[in-house]
């Protein structure tokens, strides 16, 4: 009997084909482990715009709250460029987090051993870069309000942006952050901006006493986010978890990741709030990528940033956490094979296609 209910949406132009390959894997789990995953599928995006005059229907996003996770591809296209503003591709994405209160943005990044020599770092600064960035998704400066340009009458005007959080985000996010430090080597690093904002000096208020009320064992540090931006690019694999709002968060994690390589390589989580009654997070799982229209449909996208957010499904909804290790290990087993898809291909390699690709995770996880 199924206890597992994932719900797919592959979305525009290479959120399909790499969402292609998961279904692979799913296929193989539920024939092959009795994993006993159901899924069911739906639109986002400019396809649910075409379809519904929507980003993504109703009765999609009741599916998308009712499942265990999401699993979503990617969205946009320039066929969608023209449309207004509320049904763009984008507001697919923006409802679900909305929606499903996703506060919790984890973005991993990890660097391959066939691909340490890619990254625009020295191989011995990234070689074995295992860090997790935690971000809060839904406070902060780009929700706050007063959020406004005003004329003020003199041929000037005043854009106005409101940093602002409460102690039960700040709490919550840090929480997160503490017990996913639990799992990896227990050490969370909070950034912010204390010296300069209140907002800042609230932050490690809030996460200083969140720590000794409730993670003790977890050992916490704090950084200035502009020297933490330094560090990750200087030594980072000094840092197992950062923990850091919306705005420093959002930039930290694009430094972070692009310390591994290509956009292809990248997956991500979001979290909501545990449910009262059964503990469950609600999660939407996406890799980073757009839906790179310059390669749709030539079977030539790299399926891993997707396959990837899978196994980041597999450990943080449902706990396989040994199923999660062996999808991350055969990923960098076929790498270490040698197989590459166009975007992160090198010299004396073989390219492969996204479907080659998907086959060759599938036979090493398969073993
Ligand atoms: P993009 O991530 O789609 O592509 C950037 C570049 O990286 C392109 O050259 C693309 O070919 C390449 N690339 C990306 N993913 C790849 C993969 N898996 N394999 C191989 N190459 C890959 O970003 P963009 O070009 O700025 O945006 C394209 C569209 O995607 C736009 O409509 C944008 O709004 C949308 N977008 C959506 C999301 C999302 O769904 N979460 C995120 C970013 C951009």
């Amino acid at each position: 009997m199924a206890t597992r209910s994932l719900f797919l949406l592959p979305g525009d132009g290479i959120g399909p084909e790499a969402m292609a390959e998961v279904r692979k894997i799913i296929g193989f789990m539920n024939d092959k482990e009795a994993a006993g995953f159901s899924t069911d599928e739906g639109l986002v995006g400019g396809c649910a715009y075409d379809a519904h005059g929507q980003a993504i229907s109703d009765a999609d996003m009741e599916k998308a709250m009712a499942a265990d996770a999401v699993l979503f591809g990617a969205v946009g296209g320039p066929k969608w460029d023209a449309v207004p503003y509320e049904v763009r591709p984008e507001a697919g994405l923006l409802r679900c987090r909305k929606d499903m209160e996703l506060f919790a943005n984890l973005r991993p990044a990890i660097c391959y051993p066939a691909l340490a020599n890619s990254s625009s770092l020295k191989q011995d600064v990234i070689e074995g870069l295992d860090i997790l960035i935690v971000r809060e998704l839904t406070g902060g400066v780009y929700f706050g309000e007063p959020k406004e340009i005003i004329d003020l009458g003199n041929g000037q005007k005043r854009g106005i942006d409101t940093q602002v959080y409460d102690t039960y985000e700040i709490e919550r996010i840090s929480a997160v952050a503490f017990e996913l430090a639990r799992t990896r080597k227990n050490e969370v690093c909070s950034m912010e901006k204390r010296n300069v904002m209140k907002s800042g000096v609230l932050w490690n208020e809030v996460v200083t006493a969140t720590h000794k009320a409730r993670f003790p064992d977890v050992k916490l540090s704090h950084m200035l986010a502009d020297a933490g931006g330094m560090q990750l690019v200087r030594r980072p694999k000094q840092f197992d978890v950062i923990v850091t709002d919306n705005l420093f968060g959002d930039m930290l994690s694009d430094i972070a990741a692009m310390l591994t390589g290509s956009l292809g390589m990248l997956p991500s989580a979001s979290l909501g709030a545990p449910d009262a009654k059964t503990g469950k997070r609600k999660a939407l799982y996406e890799p980073v990528h757009g839906s790179a229209p310059d390669i749709a449909g030539q079977g030539i996208a790299n399926p891993i940033a997707m396959i990837a957010s899978f196994a980041m499904c597999l450990r943080y909804s449902f706990n396989m956490v040994a199923e999660a290790d062996r999808l991350e290990a055969a990923i960098a087993a076929v790498l270490d094979k040698g197989l590459r898809t166009g975007d992160i291909m090198s010299d004396g390699c073989k390219q492969i296609s996204t479907t080659e690709m998907g086959d060759a995770i599938l036979a090493a996880y398969a073993g």
